[in-house]
């Protein structure tokens, strides 16, 4: 028999791998480190009639605490990212947002430098069609590799990926993400490098990231910003166990350190309905509850 090209994990703890440290367990932790083996493991999963799900960084996503009864195929080993001779940057699913807006930066390339500091990877950036500071993938991306639903490749340009704010038709095509490629404009490189420090000053400035937590809690709603409506709420520092709006952002909702995934849960539907009380106006998570209605 061959061996396999990516490592099995069996009944794993999910949360060490989730950027808000709670869920169960799953029945599989996948971990390819290529391409290839990404590929293969999928066929294998399919072909076993095994259920998966393929993630990132898990810095937009909460498991429950029951887990996943199925493999957590975990891209972040996927990696690798460059600059080709006229400014496009290839980049694999699992490559760090940040570590290729650093790559734009080495070869003055500007454009991404939104991407510095969002804790995730290629392919959950483009799933979410992530943004900061007025930037958004969806401007950057313009063509992608992936498996379609029968697990086959395939390439697609950035208008059939039907992105909106903060969502892609990733999901309801079934597709998974391999690679993507990104247009650059030539920069000054000491321009972008401090352009990129300053964001990160400004996230450390304004975000908690001293606690776990999964980023913006809530979709920005048409008009308003979800965290002002939260604080004008008053429900800053509200807490449902170990969950927590953030004292410093109330846009966050923040692990103190026992939360489990029904605390963070049962403290956004709470916030969600004191919210539309008090203001009129519906909040819509941002953060993807995995078999779960929120
Ligand atoms: C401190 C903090 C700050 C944050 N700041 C921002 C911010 O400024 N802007 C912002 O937009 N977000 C922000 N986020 C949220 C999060 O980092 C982004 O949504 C990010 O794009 C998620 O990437 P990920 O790799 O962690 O995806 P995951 O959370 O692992 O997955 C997200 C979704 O993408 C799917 N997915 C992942 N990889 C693939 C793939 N290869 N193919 C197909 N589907 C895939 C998953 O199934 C899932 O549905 C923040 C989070 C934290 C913790």
């Amino acid at each position: 028999m061959l061996p396999l090209a990516y490592l099995i994990k069996e009944n794993e703890p999910l949360a060490p791998y989730c950027s808000m440290r709670v869920g169960g367990n799953a029945k599989y932790i996948v971990l390819p480190d290529s391409i290839s083996a990404l590929g293969s493991a999928l066929r294998d999963l399919a072909f076993k009639g095994e259920r998966f799900i393929v993630v990132g960084n898990c810095s937009n996503l909460v498991f429950p605490d029951s887990g996943f009864d199925g493999a957590v195929v975990v891209t972040c080993g996927v990696r690798g990212v460059s600059c080709g001779a006229d400014g496009t940057l290839e980049a694999l699913c699992g490559e760090t947002l940040s570590s290729l807006a650093r790559c734009a930066r080495d070869n003055s390339r500007s454009g991404l430098e939104f991407c510095h500091g969002i804790p995730g990877t290629v392919g959950g950036g483009a799933f979410m069609n992530a943004g900061a500071y007025g930037g958004e993938i969806s401007q950057r991306l313009t063509e992608c590799t992936v498996l379609d639903n029968n697990l086959e490749d395939k390439t697609v340009s950035a208008a059939e990926l039907g992105f909106g704010y903060r969502k892609s038709a990733f999901a309801d095509k079934g597709y998974v993400l391999l690679s993507a490629k990104f247009s650059t404009l030539p920069g000054d490189r000491n321009e972008i490098a401090a352009k990129m420090e300053d964001l990160m000053a400004r996230r450390k400035k304004s975000q908690p990231l001293e606690y776990p937590s999964c980023g913006s809690a809530f979709k920005r709603p048409e008009g308003y910003y979800a965290g002002a409506l939260i604080e004008q709420c008053g429900l800053k520092g509200t807490r449902v166990g170990g969950a927590e709006v953030s004292e410093k952002h109330a846009g966050f909702i923040i692990n103190r350190g026992a939360a489990t995934a029904s605390d963070i849960l049962e403290l956004m539907r709470l916030v969600r309905d004191r919210v539309l009380k008090n203001t009129g106006v519906r909040l819509e998570p941002e953060i993807r509850f995995i078999d779960t209605e929120f």
